[in-house]
């Protein structure tokens, strides 16, 4: 195994680009992965792409779109409207059920293809959406199923975990690349790069914390209260 390399589970979001740039920073080696799941803007990959081409790591697109059609979700079928918020007694609609643990699956086999026993994802529980796959726990069962099922030592790094989303900027921020993931990179349900359409879920989210973090920096040591 080549301790020094890394698979980052890549889709050109905030998050996912924030975590190619912290990869970057701890291993030698670092390589990105993205999923066409059948996502109604899979012009994602093609920014994805962009950016990896950018940050100088090598990158790959597996289609795996049947995880898309197993369940009923708004991310991919047009039909359906998203939910701006999570409803009290269910996951939002926009949750693709299956879609982390996937993922991380078929990473973990493509790794140790490679020789690669670090894979690393963006899941944050913090700004935990209603999405079950992007808890602690889920990542560490599933780190300990991956290693039994493989007879591998791979090592889930999930460098956003316990980030609110203006910590994470603070972290694309010290790793040298705010403009660059506020400018290239794509969050938005609406298929609008950099600061997005503005009023779905995941720009109020990416937007706010953006501001809160500006907010902190402008700030820094001047603020009495
Ligand atoms: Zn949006």
């Amino acid at each position: 195994m080549n301790k020094n390399a890394a698979l980052v589970i890549f889709s050109g979001g905030q998050d996912s680009t924030t975590c190619l740039f912290w990869a970057k920073k701890h291993f030698d080696t670092v390589r990105a992965l993205s999923f066409l799941y059948g996502q109604k803007h899979s012009k994602e990959v093609e920014l994805a792409r962009a950016i990896a081409r950018k940050a100088d790591v090598e990158f790959e697109v597996m289609d795996v779109s049947f995880i898309g059609s197993l369940g009923r979700n708004s991310l991919v079928d047009t039909s359906i409207d998203m939910d701006n918020e999570k409803p009290a007694d269910s996951v939002p609609n926009t949750f693709v059920p299956g879609r982390n643990l996937f993922f991380l699956s078929i990473a973990a086999v493509h790794a140790r293809e490679l020789n690669i026993n670090h894979l690393v994802t963006g899941v944050s529980q913090t700004d935990f959406s209603g999405y079950p796959d992007c808890r602690d726990a889920f990542i560490k069962s599933l780190n300990v199923t991956l290693n039994l099922a493989m007879d591998e030592q791979f090592v889930l790094h999930t460098p956003l975990m316990w980030l609110d989303k203006s910590e994470t900027w603070e972290m694309a921020d010290n790793l040298g690349v705010l403009d660059l993931v506020r400018n290239e990179t794509l969050t938005c349900y609406n298929g609008i790069p950099g600061d997005g359409c503005g009023h779905c879920p995941a720009c109020h989210l990416r937007n706010e914390g953006l501001h809160k973090y500006l907010e902190r920096k402008k700030c820094a040591g001047n603020c009495t209260k």
